[in-house]
């Protein structure tokens, strides 16, 4: 870690720190912020004449609080604390990466397709196929899945795999079915469906088990090369600002804490909080929970040397019910046109066997829950239990929340259980909540407005890669969509839920580093890590509808320079 004493002059800085929203100077030693406010309170040394655009070596004075050291001046700009994903799956996105993300605003047709995979060729890695995910035809223009004839305009030489939205269906190209030999003649596997067209011909879409016919063939993903997407996955969040992320649990299961310490020797840097997912844990005698913890709080001694962890595992996760998008939310009242409700996922005793292993053993429990059904009965089992964990960590946190009841909203203002939500989610798949709910209840979907009101607390994240969008972990996107509430392509989404850009930004940094376990991120205090973004406008000016545009200058993670 850097210890010289660095002072960044010249900048309008959001703190996130409601007792000082707004600073224009800032101190960094050993990774942590020294001292931060108004510029004419620093010391003399400040004056122009030593300022230089690059940290030089000067003589650091010793304990005064507003002693500058080595000057930056960040030439007028806009700083905010580092943005905090506080949901996404990041070793499924980081191995996605490399991939062809068949999604607005990247990709609308069969043309732009071919073209991507053509690009693709041209980079790839010996010996591996060209992937794609995240189709979904009611995006695309032509309104349908992308068959063989459409992926072998891209490519015929190279087998090219793309998967859609659902994960459930892929579309291959004439190579890879001829690599895991599907012919007229291959019967359709048990529980699977090979598409055919109207001479019976494979048309290269797979369905359910059908897809094990190619996937069986493609390349394995070794953990190397998973810990190296990692570390390239981590340079692209650097690029949008984001500097810690949450893992809330892979289908791979607990034994993936060493590729995170693989790719952290590959030069890592973003700090991760991961989940475990309760169903694989449970019964695994194997799991050791010694590894679970939260992390400490603000260090304001600028001489510790005190290395602030970088992963923790700060609890244990459980999937309540479906989602909205699959039509498999638990509600209380039928989707539009249908006798169906959805439905739970896991029993009210498997929340209350989760809920006293994380008491056992002092960790956070998170619930996956979106619809009224789902969310109530979370917050029933949950909210009369008096928290284990140490504020401003929350001992219970409950995902995505779609639609809360009344009573769940209060009982979770009063008890500080936070939801933890996406605003990206009806901005990038509004096509399924307007098929799934109409216009009118999709409008009163994730009231955020009224949450905040309610004293509820909340947190912002992406879900990434389960959004349905080319740069799904992007918070800019994610930002926009909470303060226009509209759509990608313009839908009106609940004006009277709309939230400012401070607000915005707070639950993505100051309410969404605790989330996560970590005490000492989010807000630009003395103490707290030195966790900053430059941004090329001032995010607070901006029209609302350019939020997404917003470009980052300069990332730093513990005052460490890293995009
Ligand atoms: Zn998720």
């Amino acid at each position: 870690m850097n210890n010289t004493r660095t002072t960044y002059i010249n900048c309008k800085i959001f703190t996130s720190d409601t007792e000082l929203p707004l600073a224009n100077a800032m101190t960094v030693e050993n990774g942590r912020i020294s001292w931060i406010g108004d510029a004419s309170e620093l010391a003399e040394t400040a004056a122009p004449g030593n300022i230089s655009e690059q940290p030089a070596t000067a003589k650091t004075a010793q304990s005064e609080t507003a002693a500058p050291g080595n000057i930056v001046d960040l030439g007028g700009h806009t700083v905010i604390p580092g943005l905090i994903d506080s949901h996404q799956h990041c070793l499924l996105m980081a191995n996605l990466v490399k991939a062809i993300a068949a999604l607005p605003p990247k990709i609308h047709d069969m043309d732009e397709l071919a073209e991507a995979i053509r690009e693709a060729e041209k980079n790839l890695e010996e010996g591996r196929w060209i992937e794609g995910w995240g189709y979904d035809e009611g995006k695309l223009k032509e309104k349908r899945k992308p068959n063989r004839y459409d992926l072998d305009r891209g490519s015929t030489e190279t087998p090219v795999v793309i998967v859609r939205a659902c994960q459930h269906i892929v579309s291959v190209n004439s190579k890879a079915l001829e690599i895991a030999g599907i012919t007229r003649d291959t019967p359709d596997p048990e529980g699977g469906v090979i598409g055919r067209d109207a001479k019976g011909e494979p048309d290269g879409i797979l369905y359910e088990n059908a897809r094990n016919l190619v996937y069986k063939y493609m390349p394995k993903l070794t953990e190397e090369a998973s810990a190296d997407n990692l570390k390239v996955y981590g340079d692209v969040l650097a690029s949008k600002g984001v500097t810690a992320i949450s893992d809330l649990g892979e289908l791979t299961g607990l034994k993936y804490g060493h590729i995170f310490e693989k790719a952290i020797d590959l030069g890592f840097k973003t700090k991760v909080g991961a989940y475990f997912i309760w169903d694989f844990i449970k019964d695994d005698p194997e799991f050791d929970p010694a590894i679970l913890g939260t992390g400490h709080g603000p260090v304001c001694d600028s001489n510790a040397e005190i290395a602030p962890p970088q992963i923790l595992y700060p609890g244990i996760k459980l999937i309540g019910d479906g989602s909205v998008s699959g039509h498999t939310a638990w509600l209380d009242r039928p989707y539009p046109g249908t006798d169906d409700c959805g439905l739970p996922t896991c029993s009210a005793k498997d929340i209350e066997d989760a809920k006293a292993f994380a008491k056992n053993h002092q960790c956070q429990l998170s619930v996956h829950c979106m619809g009224t059904a789902a969310i109530d009965r979370t917050i029933e089992l949950l909210y009369k239990e008096k928290p284990w964990l140490q504020a401003p960590v929350p001992t219970f946190r409950t995902e995505h929340i779609t639609m809360p009841s009344e009573t769940a909203m209060e009982r979770a203002a009063a008890a500080g259980i936070p939801f933890v939500t996406q605003p990206v989610f009806m901005f990038s798949e509004i096509e399924s909540y307007l098929e799934n709910l109409g216009h009118e209840w999709t409008k009163t979907c994730y009231p955020v407005r009224t949450w905040l009101d309610k004293g509820v607390r909340v947190a912002f994240s992406t879900d990434a890669p389960a959004t349905a969008w080319a740069e799904p972990y992007d918070p800019f996107v994610n930002i926009q969509a909470a303060v226009t509430r509209r759509a990608w392509e313009g839908t009106d989404l609940g004006q009277n839920q709309k939230i400012s850009v401070e607000e915005a930004l707070r639950l993505y940094t100051a309410e969404s580093g605790p989330m996560m376990g970590f005490r000492d991120i989010g807000i630009l205090r003395k103490g707290f890590a030195a966790d900053f973004v430059v941004l090329d406008e001032d995010i607070l000016r901006v029209e609302e509808d350019k939020i997404s545009q917003v470009k980052v200058l300069g990332t730093y993670i513990n005052g460490e320079k890293v995009f």
